[in-house]
């Protein structure tokens, strides 16, 4: 496709085309007769922190703001989002991905501080203690898109060894991102899913090796390498290497574990794949446990 069919608006944070993603405004606006559209509006997305101590997403449109779950206390989210310009109490809803303590720590601190409502399925919900805190309860089946504000949001069953867990792509304006972490290999489906994404947040937990020789005791070690634990930097590689899309703008390998990785590992891995499959287009970036990452502009 040159660049004279590309009509569509442009993104605003790259002047890439909408439509093709490789056209520039410049591009566009260089051909005689082009008529450009309005300026597409923008899907933000912050990793707040990720890894085993705990995961939150920030993911924003023009008018709603969501987190992807809430693993680390109110105080830490706060102070992250603050980092980033933002604030729990402009938080349009929390969505809630499954029941493990670095996803929902800071749960009932949110259920009880802020207004908006928590989106969970009713199978994640039962196996939490609220104690005297009434949350205001939105649930959902795996599976079913939500709607909130702008944004519509998938949701999708993942292999991890919790009671219903899923993993989420949202959706706004022709831009997509999926958040995909906490899963023990990559099913069909949520391939199926991620396709097209236009920015993947997507697990890369341990280094095969690491782990062997780590320091988990053998029945862990089991459980992480099984088919409902967590995603190695070799299964990342195999996914990159085969079925990934290649129009993905930002990969963000996360919930990278502290004792059975390294940052540089997990690095190693992506990249060589990326390289040989000819990803020039995607960037690169690591999400950190200890702080937030930059905000992702689609
Ligand atoms: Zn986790
Ligand atoms: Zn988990």
């Amino acid at each position: 496709m040159g660049p004279a069919a590309c009509q569509l608006p442009y993104l605003p944070a790259t002047k890439k085309c909408l439509d093709c993603r490789r056209h520039t405004s410049a591009d566009i606006q260089s051909q005689p007769g082009i008529v450009i559209g309005e300026a597409a509006t923008s899907l933000r997305i912050c990793s707040l922190g990720s890894g085993s101590s705990g995961n939150a997403t920030f993911v924003a449109a023009e008018r709603t703001r969501l987190l992807i779950d809430a693993g680390f206390s109110f105080t830490e989210i706060t102070k992250r989002l603050e980092s980033i310009g933002e604030h729990p109490e402009r938080l349009d809803a929390v969505l809630v991905s499954h029941e493990h303590s670095d996803h929902v720590k800071g749960l009932p601190q949110i259920a009880k501080r802020l207004q908006c409502p928590i989106y969970i399925t009713e199978l994640t919900e039962q196996t939490l203690d609220w104690g005297k805190i009434e949350p205001r309860l939105e649930t959902f089946q795996a599976g079913q898109t939500i709607d909130i504000g702008e944004i519509a949001i998938d949701s999708f069953t993942i292999p991890h060894d919790a009671v219903d867990p899923v993993a989420f792509r949202v959706r706004y304006g022709g831009l997509q991102a999926g958040v995909v972490t906490d899963l023990g290999y990559m099913t069909e489906s949520v391939k199926h899913k991620i396709r097209g994404c236009d920015l993947l947040v997507l697990e890369s937990n341990h280094d095969l090796d690491m782990l062997k020789v780590g320091p988990y005791p053998w029945f862990v070690k089991q459980r992480v390498m099984s088919r409902v634990g967590h995603l190695s930097n070799h299964a990342v590689s195999q996914f990159l290497a085969t079925e990934f899309d290649l129009s993905c703008r930002w990969l963000v390998l996360a919930h990278l574990s502290e004792s059975n990785n390294h940052p540089e590992v997990a690095r190693l891995f992506a990249d060589t794949a990326l390289r040989n499959k000819g990803a020039d287009g995607t960037s690169l970036v690591i999400a950190e446990q200890h702080r937030a990452s930059e905000v992702f502009e689609l």
